[in-house]
């Protein structure tokens, strides 16, 4: 198939990743047309700070706008807010959204990114809350914001971890249920999931790992003492006034049903973030790709860095491509942080189970350390906790791909 002219490109996903699209494309020269669809009203905003900074009410929804007024004029953007896209034809090469209107693309960029994932059955209840979008956020502060509640948080995953930090910090009693046995396995590996929740023990948050969470419940009013509890599969009950649950995100692909695209835990990509036609692409949380930089290990990861470096990836090669280039692999170190009681946690690379870590700096006492993490005597990964600058050099021993022993060395150094 001939390449289409490229003349007008939608980006669903009014996100991180789109609006970097949409950024990259202005960037690369393209003059055509560009629609940013999304399914929420409100104008881009950042997601990190929701858990943070807006959460805890030092800043203000206007702090987290992705564009300024002046910037969202100059990329000539036609906005349609509020108004989901329903279905994809690849083979007709056409964009249904909700209010019914179909749209012919030229090029596609689909940034849907990941909705929280749900307990089963789990009770609909004012008090309790998950957090993904800026009125989740806005919503919960609204109840957590004067301290004095018994706060639960269901899933020892980053978010869940940030909220019981800033829920702590406002004030209230805050307690952490996990049913793995450790925190944060998948992201740091056991050892240094539990490393990381001392913070919390610090700060009198207990976080409780291997417990089963049957179901929330609504109670009789001044039973428990409270309006609701969580129901342990050892018959324990958790009285709570507030429950926000954290576990975990699915990306956003049920849409894309019979659209031609194939879907496998996210929209599967090839290394240049191509969907698979000629000019539809994904970027972001959505986007499951082979990296180069981890023997083109298929990823998709669920990290700020990520999605913005690939909407612009994806834009980038869509032009290439148009224009008969090459276009480039996206070939890259995941990397996320996270802030809990003010301390910054920082990990590049990626952690499995059987990894072996080293502490080359710090120490868990000092609760300010640099771990690296290898495997098959070559390093994968690396965690800083209050190590914020010698964390980020390892970025470059990891593109390197130094042996594991070379790293330590080189890290130790730092
Ligand atoms: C509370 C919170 C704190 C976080 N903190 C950190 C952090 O500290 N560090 C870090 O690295 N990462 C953090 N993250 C993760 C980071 O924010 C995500 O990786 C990033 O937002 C992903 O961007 P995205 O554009 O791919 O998708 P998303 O941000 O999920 O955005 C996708 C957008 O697409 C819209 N959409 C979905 N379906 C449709 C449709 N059919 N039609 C139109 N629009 C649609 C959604 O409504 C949404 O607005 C945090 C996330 C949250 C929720």
């Amino acid at each position: 198939m001939e390449n289409p002219r490229l003349e007008h490109v939608f980006v669903v996903g009014s996100s991180i990743a789109g609006v970097r699209a949409c950024g990259g494309l202005r960037a690369e020269g393209f003059e055509g047309g560009i629609t940013l669809i999304g399914s929420e009203t409100h104008q881009p905003y950042d997601r990190p700070p929701l858990s943070k900074k807006v959460l805890s009410g030092e800043w203000e929804p206007d702090r987290i706008a992705l564009v300024r007024p002046e910037e969202l004029d100059k990329l000539q953007l036609q906005l349609r807010l509020g108004v989901p896209a329903v279905a994809l034809s690849t083979a007709e090469r056409t964009l249904t959204l909700r209010d019914g209107s179909t749209l012919s693309y030229d090029g596609l960029v689909l940034a849907t990114g990941a909705a929280t994932r749900r307990l089963p059955d789990q009770l609909e209840h004012d008090s309790v809350f998950e957090l993904r979008t800026l009125d989740d956020s806005l919503a919960l502060r609204s109840r957590i914001d004067a301290g004095g509640l018994r706060v639960t948080i269901i899933g020892a995953g980053f978010i869940g971890l940030e909220v019981a930090a800033t829920a702590r910090a406002l004030g209230n009693e805050v307690v952490v249920l996990e049913g793995a046995p450790a925190p944060l396995t998948r992201g740091l590996g056991a050892d240094m999931g539990r490393a990381v929740t001392l913070l919390h023990a610090d700060n009198g948050v207990p976080v409780r790992c291997g417990v089963q969470v049957v179901r929330i419940e609504e109670t009789d009013s001044g039973q428990h003492g409270g309006a609701l509890i969580v129901r342990l599969g050892d018959g324990e009950v958790v009285a709570s006034d507030l429950i926000v649950v954290g576990i975990g995100v699915t990306p956003v692909t049920g849409w894309l049903e019979g659209s031609g695209l194939e879907l496998r835990d996210g929209i599967v990509c090839d290394a240049t973030l191509n969907a698979g036609p000629i000019g539809v692409y994904a970027a972001g949380d959505v986007a499951r790709w082979p990296n180069a930089q981890f023997d083109g290990e298929e990823m998709r990861v669920e990290h700020w860095t990520n999605a913005s470096e690939q909407g612009l990836i994806a834009a980038r090669n869509m032009l290439a491509v148009a224009r008969g280039d090459e276009p480039e692999p996206y070939n890259s170190v995941p990397f996320f942080w996270s802030e809990q009681y003010g301390v910054r946690i920082q990990f590049l690379g990626r952690a499995a189970g059987d990894d072996d870590i080293r502490i080359v700096k710090g120490s868990v006492e000092e609760r300010s350390f640099l771990a690296l993490y290898g495997s098959n005597g070559v390093l994968r990964g690396a965690l800083g906790v209050a190590m914020a600058k010698p964390v980020m050099q390892c970025r470059r021993l990891l593109l390197d791909r130094l042996s594991f022993e070379d790293a330590v060395a080189a890290a130790s150094a730092f």
